[in-house]
């Protein structure tokens, strides 16, 4: 029989052939495009071959029909070999596509989900601006009601897929907030690539996940008609709290992907690498180390797992997936820098991938909820239970 935590027949069949490629396609010059910083098109085109861009869509919209916990599985294998892409698949997946299939209506769904789940349009979500981030039912953004649509005002930040995204779910105010409770009135909106109205800002130049896209978007009168509203009017802020919930369980993924990326390395150098007469991996030091990296990434990946199996059973996920992705992030953010501890200083030099891997996992601390914010969400939900 095999065991909830193992890969089942069903997740070897979609991974393995997903592993080959990558293996093969993604590895060898991952370094090469986080130096560049480019977007890599190739290969998302690529990679839409095996499903991930569609990867929990239901195939009656032209996705994979996946559960989200072999799309986090994914997500993980996709990490461990290229951070930057990885975030792209778990971005596409949980922020626009997730919001959609969470509060689209039919048409909606019909007609944005089939080009999102076969990569022809790569989607954006965008909800942090310049002056707010963590406080994010405080945003600014203002959507106002004119004959046939509403007209959208304002600059979102860090917005991933931002300057290449086909499809665009933007969140905004649309109504004004009661005294004390600014988390209602605001809405969200769903949209093709406009040809006026939304300019591509600053493209922002990041420490880590270099070939991923993150950019500036600022709405300019951008009209959009009524059918563009995604979900009920005035009540977005509770959508967007599910969504990110969702997205947290796909950061969590990549956090240890991107950990046993780390780890993986660091153990073949210890085993290889001399020192006093002998491999570093002898010394207590170092094994000490690594027997930790080891067993953080697994309880990890047990967490994810979790929050994944309760979100495919339609239970509540909120408090497993914040504890996924702040223990997930936190432990992989040190496992990559015990690595470099571990190569000395070969671990510092761009020669040696693990300086990436940290680089590329320090963004998971901060993404879809800073490890800050999580652990209000988790106090807050513990909390209730007594
Ligand atoms: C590469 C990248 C991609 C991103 N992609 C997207 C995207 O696609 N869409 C999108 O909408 N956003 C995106 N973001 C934005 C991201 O979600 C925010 O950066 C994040 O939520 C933090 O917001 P902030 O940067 O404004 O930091 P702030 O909210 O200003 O926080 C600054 C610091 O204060 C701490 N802090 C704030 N409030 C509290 C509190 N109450 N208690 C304790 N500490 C607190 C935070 O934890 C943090 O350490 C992306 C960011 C990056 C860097």
């Amino acid at each position: 029989m095999a065991l909830w935590f193992e890969e089942s027949q069903e997740e070897r069949a979609v991974l393995g052939p997903l592993r080959e490629f990558l293996r093969a396609e993604v590895a060898p010059k991952a370094a090469e495009r986080d130096e560049k910083g480019v977007f890599p098109w190739d290969l998302v085109r690529k990679l839409a071959e095996f499903g991930v861009f569609g990867a929990v869509v239901p195939e009656a919209y032209g996705g994979a029909g996946l559960s989200t916990r072999l799309f986090a599985r994914m997500v993980e294998e996709i990490a461990y070999v290229d951070g930057s892409l990885a975030l792209t698949v778990a971005s596409h997946n949980s922020l626009a596509t997730g919001h959609i299939l969470l509060a689209g209506n039919e048409r909606q769904k019909e007609t944005f989900l089939p080009k999102l789940a076969s990569g022809e349009a790569l989607g954006a979500w965008g909800l942090t601006e310049p002056g707010s981030g963590s406080d994010a039912a405080a945003l600014r953004t203002r959507a106002e009601e004119v004959p046939g649509g509403f007209l959208l005002n304002g600059t979102k930040q860090f917005i991933t897929q931002g300057s290449v995204a086909g499809v665009y779910v933007v969140n905004a105010r649309t109504d004004p907030a009661p005294e004390g409770k600014k988390h209602l009135g605001l809405s969200a909106f769903v949209f093709f690539r406009p040809e006026r109205g939304l300019r591509v800002g600053r493209k922002e130049d990041k420490l880590g996940l270099r070939s991923s896209d993150t950019a500036q978007l600022v709405l300019e009168d951008l009209f959009v008609p009524q059918e563009a509203l995604l979900g009920e009017r005035g009540k977005g802020f509770y959508d967007v709290l599910r969504v990110l919930d969702g997205g947290r369980i796909g950061i969590a993924a990549m956090a240890v992907g991107l950990g046993r990326a780390a780890l993986d390395y660091a153990l073949r150098y210890a085993k290889e690498r001399e020192q006093f007469g002998r491999p570093i991996a002898e010394f207590e030091g170092v094994s000490f180390k690594l027997a930790e990296m080891a067993t953080d990434l697994e309880a990890a990946r047990l967490l994810y797992l979790k929050a994944a199996e309760l979100k495919d059973a339609g239970r509540p996920f909120t408090l497993e997936a914040a504890q996924a992705k702040l223990f997930a992030s936190e432990k992989a953010v040190r496992a990559c820098d015990e690595a470099i501890q571990i190569l000395g200083g070969y671990g510092y030099i761009r020669d040696y991938p693990v300086e990436r891997y940290w680089r590329d996992a320090r963004l998971t601390r901060i993404g879809e909820g800073t490890s800050e914010i999580l652990k209000l969400v988790i106090a807050r939900k513990i909390l209730e239970k007594v």
